[in-house]
């Protein structure tokens, strides 16, 4: 999830409150020319999704469940704004598996506001449970790699559940375990704000990183064998939770620093100590943390008049709505010029692998909470990474780890070191 984006309509606040050796083979990205088409190798990058285990680390997409127009067992995107995932989606863009987001931003640090959070991430993990149990033919809970394995060969869809945030928790450790019962496998530890459990990156920091609470928080995380996820949290929580874990981390939506200069991001120090820890970086394709955004008053102008001239889109008839799809989708078509490209998503992949190695990369779109390039808006569209992945000349067994083969590896790790403690 993204810091509150603004353009989602007023009237749907809710919403927002989102090896060494196989480097070898790898070609030097700047001598390719960025605009040869993906095409020729889309049978190819397809056949290979055939034959791997994909994942996606981190979609909001559960922000949508509670709109009566958005069904997730069909593809949404004629008929619901804005909404980048849904299992047809995923059918065609060729992903078996995804981590849904049980987020809560930030609110009050106090016995309410923590109440709160807690009610709200177990209204959203139980939607997430609802989902799968009215579709067993379609797709299942998955706890562990083994789960989505076999899910895989019975041609269905993996649901995995991540808390982002872990206000979710409040203040209270045993709460950690209780949604680890409840299926989550990984809890990001804050979002946009300081929390009890550590410093954000967006927010003031003053040199603080994991509290003395936090500290039993990974030591907890630790003992059940649930991922802690470092996307969000502060440079100093960062190493911080390096120094105190006993198994390996992920960041479920975080791109290179050194590529794009967002405080979301991992510098390179940080990326090798994420290597050292046997860790993982998933990739995200958040424009803004893909490619530095150049200003645009009329871009921001153009979007504002349009939340602003359809405020009452809650009580549109279907028609009436999709007359907005279309005024929308043709506004997103006029500024997507502006928005990062696969090639530079893939650029981040190419600088990662070539300074840690390929073991310590995935994908994390945060689709459904800001995520979506240009010639990746959705789900859909997320063979066209895989296309360009090939381009650049990424092998079979490299493709299969990036998708899924090292976020499994981490997940399994932390699961066997959880057993010995
Ligand atoms: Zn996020």
């Amino acid at each position: 999830m993204h810091k509150i984006h603004t353009l989602i309509f007023a009237s749907l606040t809710l919403v927002l409150c989102s090896c060494n050796t196989t480097q070898k083979n790898l070609k030097n990205t700047v001598e390719i020319p960025q605009n040869t088409p993906l095409a020729p190798y889309m049978a190819e990058a397809e056949k290979i999704h055939d034959d791997i285990f994909s994942v996606d680390s981190h979609t909001d997409t559960p922000l949508n469940f509670t709109y009566k127009n958005f069904d997730v067992t069909k593809d949404n995107s004629k008929t619901y704004v804005r909404s980048c995932v849904d299992f047809p989606r995923m059918r065609t863009g060729r992903l078996d598996g995804v981590f849904l987001a049980a987020f809560v931003g930030q609110g009050n640090r106090n016995e309410a506001g923590n109440m709160r959070a807690y009610n709200r991430v177990n209204q959203i993990i139980d939607s997430i449970h609802a989902i799968v149990q009215r579709n067993p033919s379609i797709c299942g809970l998955a706890l562990k790699p083994s789960d989505a394995y076999r899910l895989k060969e019975q041609h269905k869809i993996s649901v995995f559940i991540g808390i982002e945030n872990g206000y979710a928790i409040g203040n209270d450790l045993k709460k950690v375990e209780y949604f680890y019962d409840k299926g989550a496998r990984y809890i990001t530890l804050c979002h946009t704000k300081n929390n009890d459990i550590c410093t954000s990156s967006t927010d003031n920091t003053e040199g603080k990183g994991v509290s003395e609470f936090g500290r039993q928080v990974v030591a907890e995380m630790n003992r059940l064998g649930m991922m802690v996820d470092v996307s969000h949290i502060s440079d100093e929580s960062f190493y911080d939770v390096l120094t105190l874990t006993q198994a390996p981390v992920i960041a479920s939506h975080s791109c290179a620093r050194a590529l794009c200069n967002n405080p979301r991001n991992l510098s390179d120090d940080m990326l090798k100590a994420l290597a050292k820890n046997g860790g993982v970086v998933q990739m995200c394709i958040l424009s803004d943390y893909v490619k530095p955004s150049v200003p645009n008053p009329e871009k921001d102008k153009a979007f504002n008049a349009f939340r602003e001239k359809y405020r009452n889109y809650d009580s549109m008839t279907e028609k009436e709505r999709a007359n907005v799809h279309e005024a929308y989708n043709k506004l997103e078509e006029k500024y997507a010029g502006q928005k990062a490209t696969v090639a530079d998503a893939v650029n981040h992949i190419d600088h990662i692998v070539k300074l840690i190695g390929i073991e310590h990369v995935g994908i994390g779109t945060d689709f459904d909470g800001g995520g979506g390039l240009a010639d990746c808006k959705d789900a859909s569209e997320l063979k066209n990474i895989t296309a360009e992945l090939l381009k650049r000349g990424y092998t079979k067994e490299q493709l299969k780890l990036l998708w899924g083969g090292n976020l499994m590896r981490v997940m399994d790790e932390v699961a066997k070191k959880a057993s010995k403690s």
